[in-house]
């Protein structure tokens, strides 16, 4: 069973996380460096370019990349900061095996793959395929996200495959697909610069995708109209045209509010929507009901902000919608992003120069690892794989019989209820940290547990690597090579800088190292990412993501190229729906009718309180990476509970106190910090810490049905005054779950 095998400060004191301050040789060791590589940040979808310098076969520092257009050299805390963990103390350089009582001792890698193979052809033998689960990360590349799918369904033959996107996308893209067609930005950012109204809908831009900041400012210098829909006043809020502080889970207020208004006030384009899309007069009718006054209800804000953002938005003449997770962590979360791209779709303002939409990704490879495979529903190229001709494509370039691929799997939430249930008995994981990500966390911990095989595939022993049977050390972005796809579609190519450190390998080989001991040994014998690339394209021709027509060496030309890309004489495509021309098979936008309904867990009597969680600008993801840089966690060492002034005087709290938030589900302990950027009836805190100090110890597991995605972004919560906190960890620094 997967238990800890020592309590957690001693494997803190062993693994960490510990701060790692300076680079290797110290702060001047970057002034001569041996060499200068240019490459990509990895720590957001944004994928800003960067050079490293390499001096001693180590990464010493960074200089900006001024020619790679998208950033221009512009980089964020986290960006120029990420390169500290190269070099980092706390790194794994040897396979480990976990010893009860003792903690983790280290052994070889035959052992370690041994070990892990005997166990998946055990569980599999007994309790059958779908007994054995893989879950896979949003931050690898394409080549390694591609290689998972392969590996789960042709290896393994398990339908449960799935990956931490699903806790980060996955309704954007199911709204985007269903109503344009394509699960892609639908303009390049360039687009963002000339519009004339945007609209950021649940996007802490600043501190989630810090570098579209530059985009929004430069149109708004340019004259743009800017409005923000957010239950924070989120820095980008606290400078734009029309803040609309909405109730989280009330957007639908809000876009069918406007759309009302819109259609009453003659602010559509009927003659496009008649051209190019069907559906519309449902919608129609649906928003006939959401007068401002209605939709004000829902939406917990003033019917005049309604009004006010439709006259902004309706009759402008170039318009961008943008959003992310704050519309999309929702039980509703779909239907959220379909009535806002319903906005966009009525204006018949897409598929121009200035005019479209984006969903803003959050992870490293938020984009193209939802396209390669790895989802439990898709096949590379963003293939159905519950579609016949879909299914019989991959076979072909698989080389297996199409009775052989499994059918559509558990989602990584389901996958966890799977294994507290028993059904799933063992796992492999792989850039996941689900001991920070997932809600309930008691619920996740009892999961872990039940497991008979976990093995982890990580840099670092993460929060939930403790837990696992068998550690393979793998490697960082910079220690191996590939493509990633940015927040607009763009493919763009990763360079090898240095090599793993210790015994550590680049995640590919342990893949297929693993692959060739449990299935075909014959479809895992790539020599390079570049094989894995190769087979890549073959298998996305033809399909809606189709890299077919992309190189590396084709991206080094271009500066990336952006999918679809359907052969080798292709320039690739910046801005989709040109024309009119939408990507569903009649060629028109498909509207959408959405009604609101109330969150799985609204506030009540006993919970009066919605608490809602995000991330903050110095930290990434789980904090895995970014609660090991000592300037990260300098600037944000814990989290922390913000709540408006009207609240504390009710809770007779101050700044700086402690506060316990307590759910249905569990509590933790933080200081209040008190904002008047918070609506009064909302607690937020950053979600990147763990054990006592887990916000996800209070959050709610209940998904959206068409999406899968957890209700991150509001479950019922009350709130008091604490003494400081007395549990066993907190003791530990703050980067490791403790307090200062
Ligand atoms: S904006 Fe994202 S990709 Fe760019 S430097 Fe910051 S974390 Fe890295």
């Amino acid at each position: 069973m997967a238990k800890l095998p020592i309590a957690i400060p001693q494997l803190v004191e062993s693994f960490g996380p510990h701060l790692h301050q300076t680079p290797p040789g110290g702060w001047t060791s970057a002034e001569e460096p041996d060499r200068v590589v240019k490459t990509h940040c990895c720590f957001c979808g944004q994928q800003c370019g960067i050079q490293l310098k390499v001096k001693n076969e180590r990464i010493v520092g960074f200089d900006p990349w001024e020619e790679f257009s998208f950033n221009s050299g512009k980089l964020c805390p986290k960006g120029v900061k990420r390169y500290l963990q190269g070099d980092h103390p706390d790194r794994l350089l040897a396979p480990l095996e976990r010893a009860p009582g003792k903690g983790f001792r280290p052994i070889d890698w035959n052992t370690a793959l041994d070990r892990t193979a005997a166990a998946i052809n055990r569980i599999q033998a007994v309790h059958g395929n779908d007994a054995f689960a893989v879950l896979s990360g949003a931050s690898l590349t394409n080549e390694k996200a591609y290689l998972m799918g392969k590996f789960a369904r042709v290896a393994l033959r398990t339908a449960n495959i799935d990956y931490n996107g699903r806790l980060c996308m996955v309704s954007a893209a199911a709204a985007s697909k269903k109503i344009l067609g394509y699960d892609r930005a639908a303009n390049p950012w360039s687009d963002i610069r000339k519009s004339k109204c945007i609209l950021v809908a649940g996007a802490n831009i600043a501190e989630c995708a810090p570098i579209t900041t530059d985009y929004l400012w430069s149109a708004r210098e340019a004259g743009a109209k800017i409005i923000v829909l957010d239950p924070r006043m989120t820095p980008i809020a606290r400078t734009v045209d029309l803040y609309i502080p909405v109730r989280s889970g009330g957007d639908i207020g809000i876009f069918n509010g406007m759309l009302h208004v819109m259609i009453e006030r003659g602010w559509i384009d009927r003659a496009f929507i008649d051209a190019h899309t069907t559906g519309f007069d449902e919608v129609e009718r649906v928003v006939r009901r959401y007068t401002p006054e209605y939709a004000a209800k829902i939406a917990g804000v003033p019917a005049s902000m309604i009004v006010r953002a439709a006259e902004l938005w309706g009759p402008a003449e170039s318009s961008f919608l943008l959003h992310s997770r704050g519309i999309e962590h929702h039980t509703k979360g779909v239907d959220n992003c379909m009535a806002a791209i319903n906005l966009v779709v009525a204006t018949g303002r897409i598929g121009r120069e200035g005019s479209g939409y984006a969903m803003i990704t959050g992870q490293g490879n938020g984009q193209g690892a939802r396209e390669q495979g790895q989802k439990c529903d898709q096949l590379p190229g963003h293939r159905d794989i519950e579609n016949p001709a879909h299914r019989e494509h991959m076979a072909r370039v698989w080389g297996v019989s199409e009775a052989t691929i499994p059918h559509k799997g558990l989602s990584a939430l389901e996958i966890f209820e799977a294994a507290h249930a028993g059904t799933i008995k063992g796992m492999l994981l792989m850039s996941f940290n689900p001991m920070v990500s997932l809600p309930d966390q008691g619920f996740i911990r009892e999961a872990l547990e039940k497991l008979e095989h976990f093995a982890v595939i990580d840099f670092f022993l993460s929060e939930t690597a403790r837990f696992a049977d068998v550690v393979f050390p793998g490697s960082l972005m910079e220690e191996d090579e590939g493509t990633t796809t940015n927040v607009e579609g763009r493919v763009i190519r990763h360079r090898k800088v240095v090599h793993p450190p210790g015994e550590a390998r680049e995640d590919w080989r342990i893949i297929c190292d693993l692959a060739r001991r449990v299935g075909p040994k014959d479809k895992f014998e790539f020599d390079s990412p570049r094989a894995i690339f190769e087979e890549l394209r073959a298998a996305s021709r033809g399909g809606a993501s189709d890299y077919y027509g992309i190189t590396w060496e084709k991206i080094d030309e271009r500066q990336g190229v952006f999918w679809p890309c359907p052969d080798l004489d292709h320039p690739g495509t910046p801005r989709l729906y040109e024309g009119g021309k939408f990507a569903h098979p009649d060629g028109k936008a498909h509207f959408q009718p959405v009604e609101w309904r109330p969150a799985a867990e609204e506030p009540d009597a006993e919970y009066p309180l919605t608490l809602t969680s995000g991330r903050v600008v110095a930290h990434y993801l789980s904090g895995n990476q970014t609660r090991r840089i000592g300037a990260l966690v300098k600037q944000t060492p814990e989290p922390y509970c913000e709540m408006h002034p009207r609240l504390a005087e009710k809770l007779e709290v101050e700044d700086g106190d402690f506060v316990a938030i307590e759910s249905r589900r569990g509590t933790t302990t933080l200081r209040a910090m008190i904002v008047k950027t918070i609506r009064p009836d909302h607690v937020f805190v950053p979600y990147h810490w763990p054990l006592q100090r887990a916000v996800n110890n209070c959050t709610i597991r209940a998904i959206d049905p068409v999406s899968k995605i957890p209700e991150f972004k509001i479950c019922a919560v009350r709130v008091k005054r604490a003494s400081r906190p007395t549990d066993e960890n907190v003791q530990l620094g703050p980067e490791a779950g403790g307090l200062r």
